[in-house]
């Protein structure tokens, strides 16, 4: 990719795209395109054929998307399937029309089968059942991944698809209900504190196990794929490590200084049992995280004071 190269970065104001933004600026790209979602709607499709026609960006970086954690995609299920679908074939399908140079689709580690063996490996998609909770979502990017392979299949596009596990990191949504465990866990433990309960309820048995990454990491893999790999397989991008969702409120707990008690509300879903990444092929190319689950959720939890004080959450 050329310094000057025109990079259009979709969904720059998420967690993820903002963190590749910064890592493009801070790696010298100068030419960066972006458009809210209120100047660009990416579900509608005149408008973004227009978009490329006018803008021609050389490269793309798909990083928007609906998401949400368990609730939001076990609830939203008809947005979660249709909000992704058409922005994933809108800006595919522009991108091939434009004759964009290289393209990066960002997926999830829920595009594997639920009970696939452990950990995952690229080639266990589409081997079993998906998890109930967020199969539109996992369909649709699957779709995306199937986009990416055709156009490369059909038309010689150098679209690629990487795969990352669950994130965190700055720019989180922290919403009560509709965000991923995480930030959650980080504002429940927080607000516990702050009026002195005596209580943290942690959704469903406490036993399911996920991986995390901090989304600065992810978007310093992303960069460095979007340099130099071409191949149609996709890429986990993870850190090959995970934790149990008690484990990871303890962990949470102490960061935070809370003193009391969690509760496990059963009654909520543990969705998929276990989605821990094999990242041998990533591990491969060189790359590894640098930031471990201790020191992130450290820097999340200062993140969110910060915005937390400014009444910006
Ligand atoms: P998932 O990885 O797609 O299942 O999405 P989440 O990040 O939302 O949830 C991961 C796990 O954490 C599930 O087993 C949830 O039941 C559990 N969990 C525990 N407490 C919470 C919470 O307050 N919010 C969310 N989103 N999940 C929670």
């Amino acid at each position: 990719m050329e310094k000057n190269a025109k990079i259009y970065l979709a969904g720059h104001r998420g967690m993820v795209g903002s963190a590749i933004c910064r890592k493009l600026q801070a790696n010298g790209y100068t030419n960066l395109l972006t458009k809210t979602s209120s100047e660009l709607d990416l579900r509608d499709q005149n408008a973004v054929a227009s978009f490329f026609a006018d803008e021609k960006p050389d490269y793309v970086f798909l990083a928007a998307a609906k998401v949400g954690g368990i609730h939001a995609n076990n609830t939203y299920r008809a947005d979660f399937l249709y909000d992704n679908l058409m922005i994933e074939a809108n800006i595919i399908h522009s991108a091939y029309i434009n004759q964009v140079k290289k393209l990066m689709f960002l997926g999830s580690s829920c595009i594997y089968p639920k009970l696939a063996p452990q950990p995952l490996k690229e080639d266990y998609l589409l081997t079993g059942p998906l998890e109930q909770t967020n199969e539109p979502y996992a369909i649709a990017k699957i779709a995306g991944i199937k986009l990416c392979e055709a156009y490369r299949d059909q038309y010689g596009c150098n679209f690629i698809s990487v795969m990352p596990t669950n994130l965190y990191g700055y720019n989180d949504n922290y919403d009560l209900n509709n965000s991923h465990v995480l930030p959650a866990l980080i504002r429940k433990f927080h607000d516990a504190k702050e009026c002195g309960a005596k209580e943290v309820v942690v959704w469903g048995t406490g036993t399911p196990k996920r991986e995390f990454l901090f989304a600065d990491d992810l978007a310093e893999a992303c960069l460095y794929l979007m340099e130099h790999y071409n191949e149609k397989e996709l890429v986990n991008i993870g850190t090959g490590e995970d934790i149990s969702i008690k484990d990871l409120a303890l962990l949470v707990k102490e960061v935070t200084g809370f003193a009391g008690e969690l509760v496990f509300d059963t009654s909520k879903p543990d969705g998929t049992p276990r989605k821990l990444m094999d990242v041998s092929k990533l591990h491969n190319t060189g790359f590894k995280h640098k930031v471990d689950l201790h020191e992130g959720v450290q820097l999340a939890y200062q993140d969110f004071k910060e915005k937390h004080a400014t009444h910006e959450i």
